[in-house]
């Protein structure tokens, strides 16, 4: 599903992956903790194609594809999924018509035909449905005035709706409740945990692990991985701390 080998990146002048070599098969949930700095959103972004972050070493590759040499939006059609710490607030926007774009410019990559107002809508509503979200919140503009948990919530929709092959979740537990952390976890779990797809759950916290089991975690520190374990490394760290670890 997902190769990276050797991965070094620059955000500016400054190094930040020294070598990072990470590797994801279909069925397979991963998660990636670190202390703050480690690099751990750089790696995101340098995978989601973010103007600012350069290679400068190794290679990614997606599906059989070499994915840095994709635009980002090649590789959203491709099957990437992003998301984020702090979605985004879109005035003037409602969901309904960002959902929609969002899901035909991809469809649109692959060169298939855009769906419909009324065939989107069935897709929609079913993916509202299934996390428990209002209609009334998929006609109201992307994100604004949503609370902490209903952005989450709007962003599991956007995941079930866009159905990517590959979903990298960064630190999207943080800041979150109980409730909200439980529907992240199920989101994840009902959309992603399958046997074609693979996930990259991005994490500083232990809890969001409470909710989605991964097969395998990494430290990673200083723009690499240090340490590779499974479910049972996260809960070492949670105890231990990332300091003694590395010694
Ligand atoms: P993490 O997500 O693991 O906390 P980041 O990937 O955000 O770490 O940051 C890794 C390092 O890169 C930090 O030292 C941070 O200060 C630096 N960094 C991140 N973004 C930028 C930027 N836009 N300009 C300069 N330095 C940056
Ligand atoms: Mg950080
Ligand atoms: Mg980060």
């Amino acid at each position: 599903m997902l190769k990276i080998e050797n991965l070094h990146a620059n955000v500016g002048d400054k190094p930040i992956l020294k070598g990072l070599t990470l590797s994801l098969n279909p069925g397979e949930i991963h998660a990636i903790m670190g202390p703050n700095g480690a690099g751990k959103s750089t790696l995101g972004y340098v995978l989601s194609g973010r103007p600012g972050y350069e290679v400068t070493e190794g290679s990614v590759t997606f599906q059989g594809q070499d994915l840095l040499s994709l635009a980002p939006h090649e590789r959203a059609a491709a099957g990437l999924f992003l998301g984020f710490q702090y979605p985004v607030e879109i005035p003037g926007v409602s969901n309904v018509q960002f959902l929609r774009e969002s899901l035909n410019a991809q469809r649109k990559g692959r060169g298939e035909a855009p769906l419909s107002g009324a065939e989107f809508l069935k897709i929609a509503r079913a993916q509202a449905g299934d996390m428990g979200m209002d209609m009334d919140m998929l006609k109201r503009p992307v994100n604004v005035g949503f609370s902490g948990g209903e952005k989450k919530r709007n962003e599991m929709v956007q995941m079930g709706i866009i159905d990517p092959a590959l979903a990298i979740l960064d630190e999207t537990d943080s800041g979150l409740d109980i409730d909200a952390l439980r529907v992240v976890g199920d989101g994840i779990n009902r959309i992603m945990r399958k046997p074609d797809k693979a996930v990259l759950l991005i994490t500083h916290y232990q809890r969001l692990l409470d909710y989605v089991r991964p097969d395998f975690v990494h430290v990673l520190d200083g723009g690499r991985i240090t340490r590779t374990g499974g479910a049972e490394l996260a809960l070492e760290l949670e105890r231990d701390g990332y300091k003694e670890l590395a010694a």
